[in-house]
C-alpha cells in the first residue's frame, strides 16, 4: 500500500493542510468539504472535489476524517451519505479529528462490522505542521494496519507513535490538549496581571517566556497576545470542546479535573464575548476588559 488513493474529509485549518501534504507527495486525493467553496483551493492543487464522503470513499484505499468533533466525524462516517456507506473491502479508515473515547469506540465498531481496517490517529501540532507535513500522529489501533499505511502518515506528520488499542490515541490527546488549555488560560490571567500592575509588559514576558513556564506554547501564544494577532491558528471553540472532552474522560475515570474546569470558564467567557472564531490567544481579551 505505498500509494493508495486517499479520501480525505474536512478542508478546515488542519485538513486542508494535511490533504495538500498528501498531493505534494504524489498521492491521489479526492476531498470533501461540507462547505464546498474551501476545496477549490484543493482542486487548485489537484484533488478531485465531490459532494459527499460516500463518493469521496469510493474508490479509495485509505479514508481520512479531520473534523471539529463528534457530531461533525458521525457525520463524515455514518448515514446514508458516508463514507462508510461508500468504502469498498480492503479500505483502510483513519480518524485524525481530536473526538471523545466513546465516539471513537463506537466508530471503530461500526468500521468492524463492515471489516475494513480502523486507526485512530489523533495530531499534535497546529496549522504551519500541518501545512509542512511535521504531525505528530497518536496512533491507537493494530501495528499491522500502521505499518500499511506508514508512507501516508509520512506524507503529513514526522513521527507516528503507536500508543495503544483503540481509544488511546483519543485519550492521549485530550489529556495533552487539557494540559494546553490549561497553560494558555494561566498565560492569559498572567497578561492581564502585568498589563493591569504596570510592570514592562515585554520584559515580564521575556522572563516567563524564557524561563521554566516558557514552554513552546506559552512562547508562541505570548506572542500572540501581545502583538495582539488572534488569526486563528486553533480556535478557541475548538479549545473549549476539547477541555470538556477530557473532563467528561476523566469522570469516567472517578477523577474531577478543577484546573480544566477552571480553563473552560475563562475560554467559555471568551466565547460569550464573541471571539469563539478567533485563535486561542483571544482568551486574554475579556481578562483585560474586567
Ligand atoms: P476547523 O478549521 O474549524 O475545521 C473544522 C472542519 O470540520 C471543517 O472542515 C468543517 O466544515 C468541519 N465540520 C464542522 N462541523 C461539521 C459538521 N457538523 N458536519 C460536517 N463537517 C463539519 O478546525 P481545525 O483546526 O482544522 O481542526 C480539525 C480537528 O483537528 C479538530 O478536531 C481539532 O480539535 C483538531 N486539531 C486542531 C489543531 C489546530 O491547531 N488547529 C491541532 C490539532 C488537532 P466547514 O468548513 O463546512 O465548517
Amino acid at each position: 500500500m505505498s500509494k493508495p488513493a486517499i479520501a480525505f474529509l474536512g478542508l478546515g485549518i488542519m485538513g486542508s493542510g494535511m490533504a495538500r501534504r498528501l498531493l505534494l507527495n504524489g498521492f491521489s486525493v479526492t476531498v470533501f468539504n461540507r462547505s464546498p467553496e474551501k476545496a477549490k483551493a484543493l482542486a487548485v492543487d489537484g484533488a478531485k472535489v465531490v459532494n459527499s464522503p460516500r463518493e469521496a470513499a469510493s474508490g479509495a484505499g485509505v479514508i481520512i476524517s479531520m473534523v471539529a468533533d463528534d457530531n461533525a466525524s458521525r457525520a463524515m462516517w455514518l448515514g446514508e451519505n458516508s463514507a462508510l456507506a461508500g468504502a469498498a473491502q480492503g479500505t483502510v479508515c483513519i480518524e485524525c479529528s481530536t473526538v471523545t473515547v466513546d465516539w471513537v469506540c463506537e466508530l471503530a465498531a461500526a468500521v468492524a462490522a463492515k471489516q475494513y481496517e480502523f486507526l485512530d490517529a489523533p495530531v499534535t501540532g497546529s496549522k504551519s505542521h500541518a501545512a509542512s507535513g511535521e504531525l505528530n500522529f497518536l496512533v491507537g489501533g493494530d501495528q499491522n494496519t500502521v505499518e500499511k499505511v506508514r508512507p501516508v502518515f509520512s506524507a503529513m506528520g514526522k513521527t507516528v507513535l503507536p500508543v495503544g488499542p483503540i481509544g488511546s490515541g483519543a485519550l492521549l490527546k485530550l489529556i495533552n490538549n487539557f494540559v494546553c488549555g490549561v497553560q494558555v488560560a494561566a498565560l492569559a490571567e498572567a497578561t492581564a496581571m502585568i498589563e493591569r500592575s504596570g510592570l514592562d509588559r515585554a520584559k515580564a514576558l521575556e522572563v516567563l517566556t524564557n524561563g521554566a513556564p516558557g514552554s513552546p506554547l506559552v512562547k508562541t501564544v505570548a506572542m500572540r497576545m501581545t502583538t495582539p494577532d488572534y488569526t486563528p491558528n486553533f480556535l478557541l471553540r475548538l479549545v473549549t470542546k476539547d477541555l470538556s472532552y477530557a473532563i467528561k474522560e476523566a469522570g469516567k475515570l472517578f477523577i474531577e479535573l478543577p484546573m480544566a474546569l477552571a480553563a473552560r470558564e475563562e475560554f467559555q467567557r471568551a466565547i460569550a464575548a464573541g471571539h469563539g472564531d478567533k485563535d486561542l490567544a483571544a482568551v486574554v481579551e475579556p481578562l483585560r476588559k474586567r
